[in-house]
């Protein structure tokens, strides 16, 4: 199965993509992960990736398109891939189909997650993860059981994202409105969309996309 993760920064496509790899024994490809491995790594692609994720715009397609196209070649170990974050323009959703025809594979579904772009500064603002395992928390919504340790791992090293600060949110909420959020009726008019309450609490969330990929709402 192949799935794309579709909604505004901050509408919950990271943590939902985690359960979907739990859920459905598939693996999570995210962009935005992988530009922040090049930035950390020093990369010259990273330091190009940088600037432009500091300004919370988007980065050119044939960078983002050539990542996937990479990490598409490696292949799978589980039963398919959940995109989150990509594609992210109708160019990148167009190189997306030809990248999967070209390997015999077709995009499944699409979940559309629906937020509020008020609900959407808040949550960026207080989120953060764990610097070993990458599980994700918030500071009101979702605090690890004992402060300070990492429910899953138990590490007590924690880390924030140097873009989710309130200027640099709402740049990234231009951006979707702008480039990403057309992707909506594209996807529909292919009969793939699904959509998603994303202002619901994570389990009812997680339920909700359960549901609505086996075709029961
Ligand atoms: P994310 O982790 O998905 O919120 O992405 C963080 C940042 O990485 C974005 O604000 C963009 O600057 C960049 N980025 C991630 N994915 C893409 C993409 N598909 N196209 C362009 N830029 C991207």
């Amino acid at each position: 199965m192949i799935l794309v993760l579709l909604g505004p920064p901050g509408a919950g496509k990271g943590t939902q993509a985690n359960l979907l790899e739990t859920d459905r024994s598939l693996v999570k490809l995210s962009t935005g992960d992988m530009l922040r491995a090049a930035v950390a790594a020093g990369t010259e692609l990273g330091r190009k990736a940088g600037d432009i994720m500091e300004r919370g715009a988007l980065v050119p397609d044939d960078i983002v398109i050539g990542l996937i196209a990479e990490r598409l070649d490696r292949g799978g170990e589980g039963e398919g891939f959940i995109l989150d974050g990509f594609p992210r323009t109708i160019a990148q959703a167009e190189a997306l189909n030809r990248l999967l025809a070209e390997r015999g594979k077709t995009l499944d579904a699409v979940v559309e997650m629906q937020v509020d772009d008020d609900a959407l500064v808040k949550r960026i603002i207080g989120r953060f993860t764990c610097a070993n395992c990458g599980e994700g928390y918030h500071d009101d919504f979702k605090t690890p059981k004992v402060p300070g340790v990492c429910d899953r791992c138990g590490s007590r090293e924690f880390v924030r994202r140097r873009d989710d600060n309130e200027e640099v949110v709402r740049s990234r909420l231009e951006a979707y409105h702008a480039q990403t959020k057309p992707l909506i009726n594209y996807y529909a008019k292919q009969g793939k969309l699904k959509s998603v309450d994303g202002m619901a609490e994570i389990g009812q969330v997680r339920r909700a996309i359960g549901r609505a990929l086996d075709g029961s709402a």
